[in-house]
């Protein structure tokens, strides 16, 4: 008898791709250009190194260019210790299809530190960050590369970044978005991916003929984008039955207080021990019975291990890659709807355009402004979604990559980088 061998687990870049390999054929995009739609343009890793406690430490950043075939790369900065290039990779291709699904003039990028944030100092952060931007600032810029921020960086780490990148080029507040509203950052911007993965739950809802009203909902992560899509959720009556962070979960089937838990969470730094609530496993966290489950912190949270666990009617991706290829197809068989990633968070990314585009003009928008054509675009391109799911008979995941395949392959054709 031969020994088995056990298959290497796939990276989230090489399941990124299998997902745009299934939309390309719906797609009708020749093999030949999906060579260069699927792989990046540009990938920097750089050193970062850091005095901590009088000693000299050393670091790793990277940032992946995807594509910019439709305008500047766009993406988050990550910090977090599982950042490797592989996942800044899978995420910079997510970023590509974003933007070409909400038809924003952007193409896709990544960038991360593997590094814990949460134990450094402000002022080890402030440094961390400054040599980060510094040597990564050759390659971004207003009409070259705009970087935003994501797990482990908030809008202080923006205006450092903004800072970093302005002594070299002068005040350029378009470099970043998600920056102090100080620094030009744009009303509406802190909470928008959260409201947007609550827009689009809700369009959702309604095309299914129900309301977000009493619907159950669970969250998992309770950072930028958890903890304003469960005060979303919340201002929606919906219910919101369980969250959890890192340090811990919790549960109210009455549905928890998401004001006061905002509350207790500034206090303490995290939802363990609300009062109001029971205390509840973070590996039971995924699989309580709910209507609407909202992964929003790390990816391949559902794999095929334990979809198989999951009760709920749809998992709404508010993180990026929370389901992998095995566990979606369980989800599949199981009669779960999955609202992409690609569409359920890209409410972050269209109020930063609208940030970068107040930049440009030197023009500030009213929150007024920035919320209507955030519901305009989001209501758009999911009623596009779902009509392409329509016609196409496919999953949502696979008509928001088909549509978004086909505006980059069509902005690449007319570049002239593709000729098929
Ligand atoms: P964040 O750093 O503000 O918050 C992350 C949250 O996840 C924290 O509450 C943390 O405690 C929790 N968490 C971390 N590890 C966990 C674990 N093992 N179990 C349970 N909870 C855990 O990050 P964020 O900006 O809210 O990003 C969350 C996700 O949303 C990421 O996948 C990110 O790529 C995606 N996303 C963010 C934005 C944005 O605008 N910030 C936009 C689109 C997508």
């Amino acid at each position: 008898m031969t020994a088995q061998t056990a298959q290497p687990k796939p990276s989230p870049f090489e399941e990124v791709n299998r997902h745009l390999d299934e939309a390309s054929k719906i797609a009708g995009i020749p093999e030949e250009a999906m060579t260069l739609l699927k792989n990046p343009y540009r990938e920097i890793r750089v050193q970062i190194p850091l005095y901590q406690d009088g000693r000299l430490h050393h670091y790793t950043g990277y940032r992946v260019q995807h594509n910019a075939a439709r305008g500047p790369y766009k993406g988050g900065v990550r910090y977090h210790p599982q950042v490797d290039l592989e996942e800044v990779r899978a995420l910079a291709s997510l970023m590509t299809w974003k933007t070409a699904l909400v038809n924003i003039p952007f193409g896709g990028a990544k960038g991360g530190v593997t590094i814990d944030p949460y134990s450094l100092s402000t002022e080890e952060l402030y440094d961390l960050t400054n040599t980060f931007f510094t040597r990564i600032s050759m390659i971004i810029g207003p009409n070259r590369d705009v970087p935003a921020p994501d797990m482990g960086t908030n809008a202080q780490v923006m205006g450092w970044a903004m800072a970093a990148y302005g002594r070299k080029e002068g005040h350029t507040p378009a470099v970043v978005t998600g920056k102090p509203l100080e620094l030009g950052g744009s009303v509406g911007r802190e909470d928008a991916t959260g409201k947007g993965v609550v827009i689009i739950s809700e369009e959702w809802a309604q095309s299914e003929g129900r309301t977000l009203k009493g619907a159950r909902v669970v969250v998992q992560g309770f950072g930028n984008v958890g903890s304003f899509a469960a005060k979303h959720f919340y201002d929606k009556q919906a219910k919101v039955i369980a969250v959890g962070d890192v340090k811990g979960s919790i549960k109210n089937d009455k549905g928890l207080d998401i004001p006061h838990l905002f509350k207790h969470v500034q206090a303490t730094g995290s939802v363990a021990d609300f009062k109001e609530s029971d205390p509840l496993g973070n590996d039971e966290l995924l699989f309580q019975e709910c209507d609407y489950l909202v992964p929003a912190a790390l990816g391949s949270v559902i794999t095929g291990e334990n979809a198989g666990k999951v009760k709920t009617q749809v998992v709404v991706e508010a993180a990026n890659h929370p389901v992998t290829p095995e566990g979606e197809d369980i989800l599949t068989m199981n009669n779960i709807e999955i609202l992409p990633d690609i569409i359920a968070n890209a409410g972050g990314v269209t109020v930063s355009y609208f940030e970068w585009a107040q930049n440009i003009q030197q023009f500030a928008w009213k929150a007024e402004r920035v919320e209507r054509e955030l519901i305009d675009i989001l209501k758009e391109s999911f009623a596009q979604v779902r009509e392409y799911r329509c016609d196409c008979k496919c999953t949502m995941r696979q008509a928001a990559l088909a549509l978004a395949l086909s505006r980059v392959y069509k902005a690449s054709k007319a570049r002239g980088y593709i000729r098929v």
